[in-house]
């Protein structure tokens, strides 16, 4: 065993740990787990765990369905909501997957996707670091336990209590996160009543993802010891604000610099900086499908609700799709993304941001001035003297760029590629048949 899987054995021990869910997402970004007791941590390090990935969204056809799961040891975490019964606890341990008849890393695994696209930065000479703002409501929970759209508080953006009655709920998921090593940077109320904001330190791209990937449910778990139900979905309530998961990145070199820090640019971004932003804005609309990819996420970016809607970037104002956040050291110069939303894939999300930042380095494409006015108010007209792209309007648009952009298509690699987009196909067919309650109020009673 290597010393990091000795030092989680003796952890395991340590922390009392009785059950091992080894976590892996499937396409759609779905955690999956498979529980082994503790005393099988062993084995799961020297041979790996053997199960059938038939089952799996998006995993592989029926008769090749024999997949390994590796746990990761750096990733090992104990669950901090979960006493088991007689008192031990349950840990977490983040999986790459095999496939088991060529030995190889599995194609259709998102984490081996977003791997690949740190392994493409690494070659260039860069690491990559991330950093999310994950966005979400609480909601209250009916007589049977299910999931309103009701919030149990009158609170605004930054409100402190007596208004913010979720504080407290924050504040334990909070704690609940730094027990599992989470590094947070902030907290806080957002604009909508019940809608709160959790924003993580930056780390390597791969970490984040994984921590991404961990965060729904432990803040789902938490929220419901207090009787609420913590809610990602991008935009729960019609005409307020939805819930998005603004990404920051940036490049450090293999000396500790960061690549995206220019001390003499006006907005202290390098043309490394430069070149990567305008890689993501040349690849938007195809990344839009895999950071916005569900039916709901469009109903989030539309004009006036602080998410974007049209491909610029700016230094300072909210309605453009990548900003500059204001810096305060060399070190945090970084860009901001603003449109993916919590219901994303975040391995997925991150491999395309990172491959086309990469593109538009290796392309040394030139970003075009920040654009400083409010684009919402900007007629067609203004938005085509300034040659502004508009995101795709639905999730079928979003497809549709998809299958034209090789570059987030290779990002995304054939079999994830294929089977995200008749996924996504078949979903948006689904809804495009569906008869909603807005028609029949609209037409019901009318016609
Ligand atoms: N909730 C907004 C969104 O949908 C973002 C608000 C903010 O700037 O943090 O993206
Ligand atoms: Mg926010
Ligand atoms: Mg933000």
């Amino acid at each position: 065993l290597s010393d990091e899987a000795q030092s989680v054995l003796d952890e395991i021990e340590e922390h009392n740990v009785d059950f091992l869910r080894l976590q892996f997402t499937d396409i759609l970004g779905t955690v999956k787990n498979v529980s082994i007791t503790a005393d099988q941590a062993e084995k799961a390090f020297s041979e790996g765990i053997y199960f059938d990935g038939s089952s799996i969204d998006g995993f592989v056809r029926i008769q090749e369905s024999d997949m390994r799961l590796e746990p990761d040891p750096e990733t090992f975490a104990v669950l901090p909501w979960r006493e088991n019964v007689e008192g031990g606890s349950s840990a977490r341990l983040i999986c790459d997957v095999f496939d088991t008849s060529t030995g190889q890393p599995f194609s259709g695994d998102p984490r081996g996707v977003l791997k690949r696209a740190i392994d493409r930065a690494d070659e260039m000479g860069y690491t990559v670091n991330a950093a999310p703002e994950p966005e979400f409501f609480l909601f209250e929970e009916d007589e049977d336990g299910r999931a309103t759209t009701k919030t149990n508080d009158a609170g605004g953006y930054f409100d402190l209590a007596p208004k913010d009655l979720a504080s407290d709920v924050r504040r334990d998921i909070i704690y609940g996160l730094e027990e599992m090593d989470f590094d947070i940077e902030a907290s806080h109320h957002e604009v909508a009543q019940g809608q709160h904001e959790i924003n993580f330190t930056y780390d390597d791209a791969l970490s984040t993802a994984d921590n991404v990937a961990t965060f729904r449910s432990v803040v789902r778990a938490i929220a419901a010891e207090h009787d609420l139900h913590a809610t990602f979905m991008p935009k729960p309530i019609a005409r307020i604000n939805g819930s998005g998961m603004h990404t920051h990145m940036s490049l450090f070199t293999e000396d500790g610099e960061n690549a995206f820090h220019d001390d003499d640019d006006e907005f202290n971004l390098s043309e490394t900086a430069k070149s990567f932003t305008a890689g993501i804005l040349e690849h938007a609309p195809a990344i839009t499908a895999v950071a916005n990819p569900t039916v709901n996420s469009y109903k989030r970016l539309v004009p006036g609700y602080e998410a974007p809607v049209y491909v610029a970037w700016s230094d300072r104002n909210r309605s453009a799709l990548i900003r500059k956040p204001a810096a305060r050291t060399p070190a945090a110069s970084r860009v901001e993304l603003r449109s993916p939303d919590p219901s994303c894939n975040p391995y997925l999300m991150f491999a395309a941001m990172i491959h086309a930042g990469l593109d538009g380095i290796e392309q040394d494409l030139e970003c075009e001035d920040p654009v400083r006015e409010n684009i919402y108010e900007f007629d067609e007209e203004k938005r085509e003297e300034y040659g502004i792209q508009t995101l795709p309007s639905n999730l079928g648009e979003a497809i549709d760029a998809l299958e034209a952009d090789e570059t987030v298509q290779d990002a995304l690699g054939e079999h994830v590629y294929e089977n995200f987009v008749e996924a996504k196909r078949q979903e948006f067919q689904e809804y495009l048949v569906d008869v909603s309650e807005w028609e029949l109020d609209q037409y019901l009673e009318k016609f």
